[in-house]
Parts: structure tokens; sequence; C-alpha cells
């Protein structure tokens, strides 16, 4: 038995067998051999099991995850039946007697540098792509190692990672994948983030969790607490199901929840909406009792295509999400790619700094990019007539930047109504805050924008210097730092200032220890995974929103430090 922790990220509890989705080992020996039709044979099997993998993982992808996405494996399947490569590798065997592995290597880098040379030719950088993922299959079947493949998991599992990307995170199967654990990320990581959507427990930043694990150990996981308990003792693993069992009843009392209104002890009335990433999150919104989507994360319909999607495949995405929650307000954020969200088909220099760097709203009024963003607004407006549009755009640090971005707006508008295409005239136009410079700014960007939504995600990160996805600097990474809790405040007053609704779309307006002081501080909207909707309605219910002011000025008036808040917050819901 051994006890970790790492930093509780997504709530719950599981048990279960560990599958380490880690890159194996796939180094080999470049060898001179003299048997060179056994080398062949041996190449000719891995062939045959590579074919044989990639037919189920094809299948698997299609139920799992569509047609669309699985289409990426008969990409594979084409390079692993290329005959001329094929030919390639085995005269080269014959020819230079050497093995399968070496080979294979010489062979396909050739290819790969061939593709990757191409200049700026995006179809034939994914072949290469395709080419040396095809290539890692061989030889794994040459060199005899597991291949892990998160799409095969047919059994409950834990899994552990040294990190995951969102789109690892997205083809995790909820029926089987229990939780999962990774070495490095902090709590606002869009893979977490996605966890919270999929309510798969987790836990990241334990460091070293990927060289502690070994395949098929047990493993004890709380999301709640961020404890892991490898090969826990019968005793041990009570512990974790009851600690489960627990959560699960309170979760069925929050549920009790889910039609009833959010109002506080003193009768005022809070709408609670919710952040999504996907049309398909929709009905979890509705199943967790979310009245509108206050942050729609549009960037993951970009990173789930191949290639930039069209107009009318947004517009079909946007109708859907506006039709389903039937007039209620949905926010959706125009494209906010760059940080970890990169589009393989987008080629764009890498960067030191990717999160300070050119991302977001910078590309989208960009020369590279406003093609792009002129095809969102335009799917947009056309979606805007089947519900109550509002649009916000992400990672303003400039008032030229929003100006920019809205006159780009205004021409899109004035297009399409000249093409005498019907757009609804009540779509209110906002910013999220999440650079400090914007926050101090606030009472500015409040006489144009229509409303400022909160991004604490990157707000916390920028203010406090601290990367939100390395855990080495989680302790940095304070949420209840009495300087975030007053830029939020300088924030909420600005918009108020100007008549204009203020609200918070980052994990904090979720946050049980924060909610209380939001509350205080006159926040109006709370915007959040779906899955933290219930019990943030059942706190709500128990507070009084004279004494959360009270709480609130004084936790910005006369704390220093985040543990000092903590302790005030603790002591007020105490009594
Ligand atoms: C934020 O930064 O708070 C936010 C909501 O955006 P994201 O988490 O997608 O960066
Ligand atoms: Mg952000």
């Amino acid at each position: 038995m051994k006890k970790l922790k790492g930093i509780a990220a997504s709530d719950g509890v599981a048990v279960a067998k560990a599958y380490l989705l880690v890159r194996p080992d796939l180094s080999f020996k470049r060898m001179i051999v003299d048997n060179t039709d056994q080398e062949e044979s041996r190449f000719d099997a891995a062939l045959t099991a590579s074919t044989a993998d990639l037919k189920i993982i094809r299948k698997k992808a299609a139920q799992l995850l569509g047609e669309a996405e699985a289409q990426v494996f008969d990409a594979h399947l084409m390079v692993l039946a290329d005959p001329t490569m094929i030919d390639e590798i085995k005269s080269k065997i014959h020819t230079e007697k050497i093995n399968a592995e070496a080979a294979l290597k010489d062979i396909t880098n050739g290819y790969i540098a061939l593709f990757e040379n191409m200049d700026d030719n995006a179809y034939m950088k994914e072949r290469a792509a395709d080419v040396r993922d095809v290539t890692k299959r061989i030889l794994a079947h040459l060199l005899d190692v597991n291949l892990p493949n998160p799409t095969m998991i047919d059994e409950e599992v834990v899994v552990v990672a040294h990190d995951l990307t969102p789109s690892d995170t997205a083809q995790l199967n909820r029926k089987f994948v229990k939780a999962f654990i990774t070495d490095i990320g902090g709590s606002t990581s869009h893979s977490v983030i996605m966890a919270r959507s999929l309510e798969i427990p987790a836990v990241v930043g334990t460091n070293n969790i990927t060289s502690l694990a070994k395949k098929e150990d047990i493993i004890a996981v709380s999301g709640i607490t961020g404890e892991i308990v490898l090969n826990p003792t019968p005793v041990e693993k009570e512990k974790f199901l009851a600690a489960g069992e627990e959560f699960l009843k309170q979760k069925a009392e929050w549920n009790l929840l889910k039609n009833a209104k959010t109002v506080t002890l003193d009768g005022k009335y809070f709408e609670l909406a919710a952040n999504i990433g996907t049309p398909k999150d929709v009905a979890s919104v509705i199943d967790n009792g979310g009245e509108s989507i206050g942050l729609y994360r549009t960037e993951f319909l970009y990173m789930e295509s191949t290639d930039f999607p069209t107009e009318e495949d947004q517009f079909n995405a946007y109708k859907n999400v506006l039709e389903g929650m039937n007039g209620k307000a949905v926010i959706v954020r125009t494209m906010d790619i760059g940080g970890d969200k990169e589009l393989p088909y987008f080629h764009l220099d890498k960067e030191m700094n990717p999160f300070l760097g050119f991302r977001a709203l910078r590309i989208s009024i960009s020369k590279v990019g406003q093609a792009v963003f002129r095809t969102q607004l335009r799917a947009l407006l056309r979606a805007s007539v089947y519900g109550k549009l509002r649009i916000m755009f992400p990672m303003v640090a400039l008032l030229q930047e929003f100006r920019k971005a809205k006159a780009i707006y205004d021409e899109e508008k004035t297009k399409l109504l000249t093409e005498k295409i019907p757009v609804s005239d009540d779509i209110q136009i906002g910013i999220m805050v999440e650079i400090p410079a914007t926050a101090v700014l606030a009472d500015r960007f409040a006489k144009e924008v229509d409303f400022l939504s909160i991004g604490t995600n990157d707000l916390i990160q920028y203010a406090m210097a601290a990367d939100r996805m390395n855990e080495q600097v989680s302790n940095l990474y304070q949420p209840y730092n009495p300087a975030i809790l007053r830029l939020i405040k300088q924030v909420i007053d600005a918009g108020h200032k100007e008549g204009k609704w203020v609200g918070m779309c980052g994990e904090m307006a979720g946050d049980q220890m924060v909610v209380p002081l939001l509350v205080g501080m006159g926040l109006d909207e709370f915007s959040m995974s779906a899955t933290s909707i219930l019990k943030t309605r059942s706190l709500m219910k128990r507070l009084n929103t004279k004494k959360m002011k009270e709480l609130a000025d004084k936790a910005l008036n006369e704390s220093d430090t985040a543990e000092e808040v903590i302790e005030l917050v603790q002591k007020y819901i105490s009594n």
C-alpha cells in the first residue's frame, strides 16, 4: 500500500485497476542480420497485427466519438497498406541486411521529413503525423510492447497519465474510466474542466504517479480530497467506497433542487448558468438544473475537426445549442485558440510562452485569423434568430482590440442584412475579463460593452504570475488571495456604475468557498461546470446577502492572505 496526494480536481471517488496511459519505450538496437527472410516475416506479422488493431480502434472510435473522428484511422490504414512504402522497407531489409525495426525507421523517417518540409501544406503535414503514428504501432508490435489506446478500454479502470490533453480526455469512455490521475496539471487545466463535465473524478499534479503505479495495481482515488492509495488494504478500500457512497447520497439530495429557483435566505434570486464545450453538453445543463449558458467554449468545435469547421457546420452547432436552451440566454465565446488549445491544422509558430502569446482574440482580429473569425461571426449571426444569443470575446487586453472585433462583427451583420438574411436585433456583445490590465481598466471597457464576464481561470494565473497548468506553482495560484478578490470587486463595481451586468465564467464561480464572497460583492451571473450547479444552488439557499456583504467587505479590507480569507469564510458559513 502506498499513499499520495495531488490536487483534487473533479469530484467523486473510485476504486479500480490502473490503466497506464503512458508512452512506451520504443527504442531498439540497429542490427546486421543473417536471415533477412525471417526479418521480412517479422515485419509482415507486425503489419498484420497493426492492421487488425486499427480496424478495431476505428470501429470503437466510430461508436464512441462519431464517424468524423474515426476517419483519422482510415488514413492510418491507408498508410499501412501503401505498397510502395512496404516494398521499400522490405528491400532495405534485404539489401542492407538490417533488422526490420531499423529498415522501418529509415524509410518512414524519409517520408515524414518529405511531408513535413512541404511548405505550409496542412494536408501533407497531417500525412506526416499519420506515418509517424503508424510507424509507432508497427514498432510496438516488432518490439512486443503494448501501445495504450484509451478508446480500447473495455473494463473499469483508473487512467494514470503524465498529462492529458483535452483531446485525450474527450476520448475517455465514462462507462469504463472511473477516474484519472496525472503527474502534472492544475485544477483549471482544460482536461480537468472536461472531466468535471463528464463527471469523471480526477486528481492532478501528483508529480510521480506514472512512476509509482504499475499495470494491474488497484488504485483508490478521491477527486474530493486529492487522496490516492495504491493497492489499498481492505480497510482503506472500504473507507474510499464509503466516501463514494456519501458523495452519491449528497448528489441525490442536490438533485432535488433541479427544478427549484436559486433564492437566498433573504429572498434574492440568482440565475445559475453553465459552461459548455459542445452542443452535446446541453443535455447535461438541463439535467443539472442550469438556467442558461454563461460560456460556450467554441474552440472545441475547431479542435474536434480535422480542418476549420465550415460556416454551415458552425451554424448548425450554434442553432442546436440555442434551440436546446429554449429561449434562455446562451453566451457564445468566439474561438479561444492557443494556450493549451492547439489546432493541428492551423500552423502557427511555436512559442516560448503560448499562454502569453498569439492566441484567442489576438488571432481573430489578425490578418491570418480574420477570415476564420468572420466565418464564425456569420454563423453566429445567422443562428441568432433561434434563441437568445450573446457573444463575448476572449483575452481582451486593449480597448482597441474590442473596438476592432466589434467593428468586424458590425460589418458581418450589415453584410447579412443586405443579403436579406434575418439576424436578431437583440444580441448583447461583451468581453471576458481575463487579463489584469482589463480588470484595472474595467470602468473604461464598461462604457462600450454590454456586459463583462470575469474569466478567473486565466485572470488568476496572470495576476499571480503562476501558470494554471503547473502543479509546482499551484500554491501561488490562489483564487482566495485578497488581491484577486479586489480585482473582481473592481470589475463588478465598474460594470454596475455604467449599468452593465457582470458575470463570472471561470471555475471560481462554482467554488463553494468563494460563492458566499461573490454573492456579497454583488456578482450578477454565476457560470460554472454544469455539475457544480446544484451544490451551488443548495449553498446559496443558505446564504443571507446582507451578511455576505459584511463578509466580503472583511475579506477585501481586513485580510492579508488567502488563508485568512478561507478562515473568515469558514467561520461565517458555520455560524
Ligand atoms: C477563464 O479563463 O476563466 C475561462 C473561463 O476561459 P478558459 O478556462 O477557457 O481559458
Ligand atoms: Mg480563459
